[in-house]
């Protein structure tokens, strides 16, 4: 099996197994071929992750941050030296082409724990002069955190968690999604050759018995999970019993407006990216394309022409645009939802079958015209290739439609209106918002939801509130004056 790992857990800087567990299957999904397998964790394993965690923690929470930073950003040198191999895994794991993987995942992943090393000497409380008196505040590591991954971004996903909890001194236990098991374990190997001290960052699979089994540990402080909102929906409800911190990065069905006056090269090719990048398997892909009157049949004439002339194929190959889903299963939901647009009477431009043949699990890259607001294709998350088109006349009528969601995770606004573009982008119920471009997360920007799409934001600044907590302390300079 040519991506067997070592073993399957990585615990207290090894590799562990514990052939007790379910098996779980990989599966490359270009090929339908298995490549490897590993177990989910039993209760020994969680529990020999959870206690490597809650030990380490301690003496690396007083560790300085310059110390902990120096650590995190050799990893992310290390990283980079080797992200061919990291991007070959990625793509083993998920199907991505390497034309992206070889940009976006390792890379991704690299750039958090380069900016989190670098932000880590500088977490630090503040002093509040009271006159005489004053109080300090130390912001302080929560101590254990758990992070549960999505399938479609592996290895960023444990890094995006694990360099903002680790340069605020946390311990992670990371459980990767049961889809992609490989990418974190490497993730974690380098931390350690890195220097981190083991126990620190551990890797558990499993199926979501046992992200809820970790969710629900007392020995936890605070759970990152990166999943659709009915997970997120357990998750956040689990959390809560426990009155555990939480970050939710969830689901989205986000709104891209397009205006008369857009560049329409510029918005044909932001509509594709935030539909068919990763095989449109992207939280905050724009899957509800507004198009102004004006421009809808231009736009849709260079929508159609570009989309007809992305290259599917091996993955491998690094002239290949777009891979395949990432197993049968997604790949028979998202051709569902192909029938299930047909059958609401949206008029298929583009696409809608599956393609190159029977073992990888591709769909060509589907586009849908002449939707409405009361679609199912236009108000579910497929999570995949299927980009829906609708039409409007009115600004504050896009905003209203646009907003008419339970998600909230991004939109996007393409025109050369300036005013109008912030105009709307204020007016948009969404997290994270493009202006004439679409789905770039650079790590110095905060990322996340709001309504349905989650809560807490992953990146930036902002991650480190997300990652620490404030101690205030009062310090009196004078005699204690009590009434008594
Ligand atoms: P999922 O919700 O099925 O699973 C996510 C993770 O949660 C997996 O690791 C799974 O094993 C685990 N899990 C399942 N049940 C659990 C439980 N009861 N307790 C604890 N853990 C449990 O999601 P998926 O299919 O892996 O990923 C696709 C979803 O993720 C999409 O909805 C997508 O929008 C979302 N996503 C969001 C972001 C973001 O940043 N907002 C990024 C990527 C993906």
């Amino acid at each position: 099996m040519k991506a067997q790992p070592t073993a399957s857990h990585f615990i207290n800087g090894v590799y562990v197994e514990d052939t007790a567990g379910t098996p779980i299957d990989i599966i490359y999904p270009a090929s339908g071929e298995l490549i490897g397998r590993v177990y989910s964790a039993t209760p020994s394993i969680i529990d020999q992750a959870l206690s490597a965690a809650k030990t380490a923690q301690k003496s690396w929470a007083r560790t300085s941050g310059t110390e902990r930073g120096r650590i995190l950003r050799k990893a992310a040198d290390m990283i980079r030296d080797r992200n061919r191999d990291l991007s070959t895994l990625e793509t083993l794991d998920t199907g991505k082409p390497l034309q992206e993987t070889l940009v976006a995942d390792a890379t991704s992943g690299a750039d958090a724990l380069e900016y989190f090393g670098g932000l880590a000497a500088s977490i630090t409380g503040e002093h509040i002069p009271l006159g005489q008196d004053f109080v300090y505040t130390i912001r302080e590591p929560l101590g254990v955190c758990v992070g549960i991954g999505a399938w479609n971004y592996p290895t960023q996903i444990a890094c995006w968690k694990g360099a903002p909890a680790l340069a605020c001194g946390n311990a992670v236990v990371f459980k990767p999604s049961e889809t992609t098991p490989l990418c974190a374990l490497k993730i974690a190997e380098i931390l350690v050759e890195a220097g981190l001290p083991a126990g620190l960052y551990n890797v558990v699979q499993g199926l979501g018995d046992v992200g809820s089994a970790l969710v629900s540990d007392p020995r936890v402080d605070k759970v990152s999970l990166t999943g659709s909102v009915p997970t997120g929906k357990k998750v956040y409800a689990a959390a809560g019993a426990g009155v555990k911190h939480v970050t939710m990065e969830l689901g989205g069905k986000s709104p891209l407006l397009v205006f008369d006056d857009a560049d329409i090269e510029d918005a044909v090719g932001g509509a594709m990216l935030g539909n068919f990048y990763s095989s449109g398997q992207v939280c905050s892909n724009g899957t509800r394309v507004f198009v102004q009157d004006g421009i809808l049949p231009a736009f849709l004439d260079r929508l159609a022409a570009r989309t007809n002339a992305i290259r599917l194929g091996d993955p491998m190959d690094e002239e290949t645009q777009m891979g395949p889903m990432v197993t049968e299963a997604q790949m028979d939901k998202v051709l569902a939802y192909i029938e299930i647009g047909k059958s609401e009477g949206a008029r298929l431009v583009t696409g809608g079958k599956r393609a190159m043949g029977k073992n990888g699990f591709y769909i060509e890259p589907t586009v849908f015209a002449d939707v409405t607001d009361d679609m199912r294709i236009a108000r579910e998350e497929i999570f995949g290739p299927v980009m829906s088109v609708l039409s409007f006349s009115e600004e504050s009528e896009a905003v209203a439609r646009a907003n008419d969601t339970e998600f909230g995770l991004s939109a996007g606004v393409f025109t050369k209106d300036l005013t109008r573009a912030h105009r709307v982008i204020a007016d948009l119920e969404a997290g994270s918002c493009w202006i004439n471009t679409y789905n770039l997360a650079p790590v110095e920007a905060p990322f996340g939801g709001v309504k349905q799409s989650g809560v807490g934001r992953e990146n930036s600044k902002a991650a480190i509130e997300h990652y620490t907590q404030l101690k205030s302390v009062y310090v009196a300079m004078g005699p204690v004056e009590a009434p008594y």
